[in-house]
């Protein structure tokens, strides 16, 4: 297996790791591609406002300019001798044939200096009103160099009655003096059609207003505004802040948040504003968001919960195979290791042994005369006697480099590093009495209880070749253990070819005669 997919393998965690990077990845982009998106959206509306906002003011600003243009033919026209001398209607040729006509436009009249109309665009004889209270005639009269005025808005005194505003020149007298104005009507219908013609979105605004904030035309439409005067609001002042520029804004007429371009339209004393509102511009955007947001959430909830789902698989899989691991070395009755484990570490200690020229002890035990208690007690009472046996092995082998294993049937080994013979021997010894102390019943035995007899062997230095001298010096010990009665203890003494003998239950300690064998009784 690589060794990447070991460690994934042995860390079930990383997987669960690696997946929460990946769905934040994921994630990130998705915020980077929706914060772009949102950015173009904008953009757009930018792009939007400010093309209608130049088209509008180029629309307005022409239409003032021709409108003025006549203004001007019909005061070319007062200054040409004998003009004022010519019958009516020769005179009305004159003066305003050249005049704008257009669906909005409305009359022109000329006045005196006392604002009674001596000349009427759309009359012969002129419609009898005075305009000296009108502020496109007070201007004109007041300020000999007004130049073109655009009033406020007003209702006509004559000639319908449609909101209109009024644009004048001053007439001068050759001597200098006030001879009167000439003024032309518009009606603001004009720019309620203009603002109309504009895709601006649900909520989008458009609004023209005089230089002195006093609201002309607005979009959407409510008569109640035209003529009210915005000084003092904020968007107003922005306004008046530069000749164009653009801004979020919130509109204090309606309280809509608004992207707003604004221009000052050339030469007049107007203000054009286009808006869009903030939740038009990001209406699609918004929408395409949650589809792409609730998307990547379910990606990355899916990527998460498929981590975790692996991961817990690995967990299962991982403690399947200690599982394994613990029984391909335990032996499954006693719980103690088995032969195979114990020879593998047999191998090792002895080695280890070697180059630390230190001690190593092995214990081979076996049940003394288990066959007949199988046969006197049964086949299960003799499992429950070596499960009995294998906990008096291990509650007496307790340091932790020590290993009991069953070795096979009711024989167990014991291997002991850093153990000399006298302790080996006094370790097999406990083992010895904690069996016996069982008290297992074992009327075929002449202990009267199930014994167990030990051979003992311990290697120092070159003592042993092998390991498996060693397990050989051990099983020749226990068979001599067996000649001596059984119930004992035997050492194999490799040096001196002695063998000590400790039987548990005669408390007393001896050699035996075998001239290279000690026998140890207790
Ligand atoms: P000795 O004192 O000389 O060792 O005599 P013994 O009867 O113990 O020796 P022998 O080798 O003749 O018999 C061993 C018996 O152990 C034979 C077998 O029935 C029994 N035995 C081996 N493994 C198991 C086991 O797992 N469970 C049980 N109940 N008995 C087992
Ligand atoms: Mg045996
Ligand atoms: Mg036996």
């Amino acid at each position: 297996m690589p060794e990447r997919q070991v460690m994934v393998t042995r860390r079930p965690n990383i997987v669960i790791a690696i997946s929460i990077v990946l769905a934040s990845a994921i994630l990130a982009i998705a915020v980077w591609v929706l914060a772009q998106m949102r950015d173009d959206a904008l953009r757009r509306a930018q792009d939007s406002v400010f093309n209608v906002s130049l088209l509008v003011e180029r629309d307005v600003s022409r239409n003032l300019e021709i409108y003025d243009l006549s203004l001007r033919a019909v005061l070319d026209g007062l200054k040409q001798p004998g003009v004022l001398d010519l019958k009516p209607a020769m005179r009305q040729m004159v003066l305003f044939d050249g005049s704008a006509s257009a669906k909005d436009m409305g009359s022109i009249l000329v006045t005196d200096e006392a604002g009674n109309v001596r000349f009427d665009s759309q009359a012969t004889p002129p419609r009898q009103v005075n305009l000296a209270d009108r502020d496109y005639f007070k201007v004109q009269r007041d300020s000999p160099n007004a130049g073109l005025f655009i009033s406020h808005p007003f209702i006509p005194k004559v000639g319908g009655k449609d909101v209109s505003i009024a644009l004048s020149r001053r007439i001068t007298r050759p001597d200098g003096g006030f001879g009167g104005v000439v003024a032309g009507t518009m009606r603001l219908t004009y720019f309620h059609s203009l603002f109309a013609g504009m895709n601006l979105g649900v909520g989008g605004s458009m609004a023209l207003m005089l230089s002195d904030g006093t609201m002309l035309m607005r979009r959407p439409y409510d008569p109640k505004m035209i003529g009210i005067n915005l000084t003092g609001t904020a968007n107003y002042s922005r306004f008046t802040e530069q000749p164009s520029g653009d801004f979020f804004g919130t509109a204090a007429l309606d309280g809509v948040e608004r992207w707003y371009a604004f221009r000052h339209i050339d030469m007049y004393p107007l203000i054009l504003d286009v808006a869009l509102s903030t939740r038009d511009i990001y209406a699609q955007w918004r929408h395409r968001a949650w589809i792409i947001g609730s998307l990547i959430a379910a990606l990355d909830v899916t990527i998460i919960a498929l981590a975790v789902l692996f991961s817990q698989q690995l967990r299962h899989r991982r403690a399947a195979e200690e599982e394994l691991r613990v029984l391909a070395c335990t032996d499954g009755l006693t719980g103690l290791f088995n032969r195979r484990t114990y020879e593998q570490q047999a191998e090792g200690e002895w080695r280890r042994a070697q180059r630390n020229a230190r001690p190593l002890s092995m214990l081979l035990i076996d049940v003394d005369n288990f066959k007949g208690f199988n046969d006197l007690y049964g086949h299960s009472a003799g499992d429950e006697a070596l499960i009995g046996v294998a906990r008096c092995i291990s509650q007496s082998v307790r340091r932790p480099g020590d290993t009991a294993a069953r070795y096979g049937g009711e024989e167990f080994a014991v291997l002991l590093p850093d153990t000399d013979e006298a302790g080996a021997t006094r370790i097999a010894g406990k083992i010895c009495a904690a069996v016996e102390a069982l008290q297992l019943r074992h009327v075929a035995s002449s202990h009267c209880v199930l014994t167990v007899s030990i051979g003992v062997a311990t290697t120092r230095g070159q003592a042993f070749a092998t390991s498996r001298a060693l397990v050989d010096a051990a099983d020749e010990a226990l068979y001599e253990a067996k000649d001596a009665g059984r119930n004992c203890v035997l050492c194999f003494g490799a040096t001196t070819h002695a063998t000590h003998a400790m039987h548990a239950t005669l408390g007393t300690t001896s050699v035996a005669g075998t001239g290279t064998k000690k026998l140890l009784r207790n």
